[in-house]
């Protein structure tokens, strides 16, 4: 998963390296918070009547492009140090204002996004001198124009008012709907009979009671464990009820007020933004009935892999591999000042010249109030300044994984691994962009495309010579065997059909309470669950309460995570598979075509250069076990 919108918290910056790059605070309180949320709010406003002030007949790409994009570079980096707290603050007052700040800053952006006079001193520029800009520029001039159409900004005055008073209150709800999920603390406890069949180490990192019961909470490295692996039917029901029903109480009624509005003024906005429409409900069907009709069956058992030998120190072995595929340095930033302690901020340098190229913060272990899956944040774009200087991207990943204590280290099982390898691919995604406009930076590019490069990057995880490279037993320090490493391997598609089909429905579930104009979301959800998987949603439960892809960008579009598939798989079998996963010319080739690209370019003509012809999906069957090809012979 990938935000574009966290929002900013303050964080001290921190060294000298840092401070020269990197300007985010993390050390703001509530009220400055607030102060700073109104001062950008007029400060943009100002830039912005300076553009729609400008005499129609004089516009040139100076007095208006040019103000925007400088305006724009200064919004983002700025906004994200005061909406971003509210995913990871350790202060909950901090948060709230965090949040209050990104209510106020998203209505500003939909007042923003509604400006008539910039958007006629847009058309009236493109009319003049689109045919002299730049590509990049041009493409940003294409960009701002087809958004300002899409807002209706050519349309009547009364139907602007509406769209206007819609998308105001659509991105108040999504607000309120993630707070809720990040405020989500609900625990369980149980005894250690009722615990059996968990491992050792899971047991000893729970928190008890005075009276010896073990406090299990909701967070995934609680929760999938203990699903996987305790013998009592009794102890996983209740699990599973109390997991399935977060903050259903408090966000079922705001998901019923937006779809009220249906958000079919998104689904219209959000399918015209897909990379390629063919994710419409006939492809849908094709992969049920592919996955329905042929699921493979994994005959070794990924936990007794998982089990007995779990990774260690894989962060700093991860980002080797990184390093060294992407021709790339990561050079620790001592005594940074972050949101908390257990937070490392890292400098990235090219390899060959030196270049610092980003930064990026690690936030890794869960704790109460904190955001509850795993995302890449962008802080800062990487473009150029209104000094025509090169700025660099700074990102933040956001995880949950286990926690150290002080009797067992902090162990990643692969599942995490390659959570981390997901989540890392966006910040590298974010790290290497050298776009022009901040519009543009990273992960901005076609929301049907952003999984790419993430998943892509998964593959290694999957891979005999990585999984070496990063994976030690904890106490020993030994590799792991060859065996187990194939059998581990062999996994790989194990449930792939069972896994899919949930995709599936999660996808359908999204797109139809995104175009119903009004929905009982735990039915929407229960029904997707008993048609496609086969299997009911438990009664009194609602999953839909706690998707958290429903708002906050995706809107519509999860079903970008199955379809960008296709294409990150073409991209790894066909280029890296074949000539070294880790060829650091390939790594190179991929980083200057697809990762510096950002958004500047359209994804699909990424896709043309690098794989020097049209994308196909072989290659996805192939990883799904759908084919008779998909032999060693093939992979290999
Ligand atoms: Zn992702």
């Amino acid at each position: 998963m990938t935000l574009q919108n966290g929002s900013v918290i303050s964080t001290h910056s921190c060294s000298s390296t840092a401070d020269k790059n990197n300007s985010l605070r993390w050390d703001l309180t509530p009220e400055e918070i607030t102060h700073q949320t109104q001062r950008l709010i007029q400060r943009i406003k100002q830039a912005y009547d300076t553009v729609g002030s400008v005499d129609i007949g004089k516009v040139c790409f100076e007095n208006t492009l040019q103000v925007i994009a400088d305006a724009k570079a200064d919004y983002a980096a700025s906004r994200h140090v005061l909406d971003f707290p509210q995913y990871v603050s350790p202060c909950k007052e901090v948060r709230l204002a965090s949040t209050e700040a990104d209510k106020r800053l998203s209505d500003f952006d939909v007042e923003v996004s509604m400006r008539v006079d910039m958007f006629q001193r847009l058309i009236a520029l493109q009319e003049k001198q689109s045919g002299d800009l730049l590509p990049e520029s041009e493409r940003f001039l294409g960009r701002l124009i087809k958004l300002g159409k899409r807002n209706g900004l050519h349309l009547s005055k009364d139907m602007q008012e509406e769209i206007k008073s819609i998308s105001k209150q659509i991105s108040e709800l999504s607000i309120d709907f993630n707070q809720n999920l990040n405020e989500e603390n609900t625990m369980l406890l149980f005894s250690q009979q009722e615990l059996v069949g968990l491992a050792e180490s899971y047991v000893n990192g729970l928190e008890k009671t005075e009276d010896g019961r073990y406090k299990v909470t909701l967070a995934y490295p609680h929760y999938f464990p203990l699903m996987k692996r305790c013998h009592v039917p009794e102890t996983r029901r209740k699990m599973e009820m109390a997991f399935h029903s977060r903050c259903k109480d408090s966000v079922s009624p705001i998901m019923e007020v937006d779809g009220n509005h249906s958000f079919e003024s998104q689904k219209t906005y959000t399918n015209k933004t897909k990379l390629n429409p063919a994710a419409r409900d006939d492809t849908l069907m094709l992969f049920i009935s592919f996955f329905t009709s042929d699921s493979p069956q994994c005959p070794n058992c990924p936990e007794r892999v998982l089990n007995s030998r779990r990774v260690t120190r894989v962060t700093r072995r991860l980002s080797n591999i990184y390093q060294d595929v992407l021709g790339l340095r990561f050079q620790r930033v001592e005594d940074a000042l972050v949101w908390h302690d257990s937070v490392r901020l890292y400098s990235v340098l090219d390899s060959v010249t030196g270049e610092e190229i980003g930064q990026f913060y690690l936030d890794l272990h869960p704790r109460e109030g904190k955001y509850g899956h795993a995302a890449c944040f962008g802080l800062q774009p990487g473009c150029l300044g209104a000094d025509g200087k090169r700025r660099i991207p700074v990102a933040a990943m956001v995880a949950n994984f286990t926690k150290p204590t002080s009797s067992w280290p902090s162990l990643l099982q692969h599942h995490e691994v390659e959570t981390f390898f997901h989540e890392f691919g966006h910040v590298m995604h974010e790290l290497c962009s050298r776009t022009r406009y901040a519009e543009f930076s990273g992960t901005q590019v076609e929301t049907d495309f952003v999984e790419v490069p993430s998943q892509m990057l998964e593959n290694w995880v999957w891979e005999k010579e990585p999984l070496r490279r990063m994976s030690r037993h904890y106490k020993d320090g030994s590799p792991i065997p060859d065996g187990l490493l194939d059998k581990l391997i062999a996994s790989r598609v194990a449930n792939t059909g069972l896994m899919n089909l949930r995709q599936i429905v999660l996808s359908k579930a999204d797109q139809t309470l995104h175009t119903k104009d009004r929905a009982d979301t735990a039915a929407e959800f229960a029904k997707h669950s008993e048609d496609i998987l086969g299997i009911p949603a438990t009664p009194g439960t609602n999953m839909a309460a706690s998707f958290s892809h429903l708002a906050g960008g995706y809107d519509g579009q999860y079903y970008s995570y199955l379809w960008s598939e296709v294409y990150s798989m073409d991209i790894f079998f066909s280029r890296f598979k074949k000539e070294g996963i880790l060829n650091p010319k390939v790594g190179r080739e991929y980083r200057r075509v697809v990762l510096e690209a950002g958004g500047s370019v359209d994804g699909m003509d990424m896709l043309k250069t690098f794989l020097g012809r049209e994308p196909c999906q072989d290659a996805f069957f192939q990883c799904k076990g759908l084919t008779q090809t998909f032999t060693e012979q093939t992979w290999h």
